[in-house]
């Protein structure tokens, strides 16, 4: 399988969907652990990126996020 990159600011939709009922999550920190807002409601969960790797199915879309934006919506987690 061709090995996908994931990008701060990528709009991924995964396999399995937040309780809220949706599976679009957005990208806020990369590394060893992937934090993602869900965008349904808004909120936060931190995943192994292995574990990240095996749930995403699509980037569907981007938007551009600064790093000090990040650091911000990780405080309001
Ligand atoms: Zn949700």
């Amino acid at each position: 399988m061709e090995k996908k990159t994931y990008a701060l600011g990528d709009i991924v939709r995964m396999k399995k969907q937040h309780p809220c009922g949706t599976n679009e999550w957005l990208i806020v920190r990369t590394g060893m652990d992937f934090r993602l807002k869900c965008q349904g409601c808004g909120h936060y969960v931190l995943l192994p990126r292995t574990k990240f790797e095996r749930m995403a199915r699509q980037v569907i879309g981007h938007v551009e996020i600064e790093q000090k934006q990040a650091a911000f919506e990780e405080q309001g987690s």
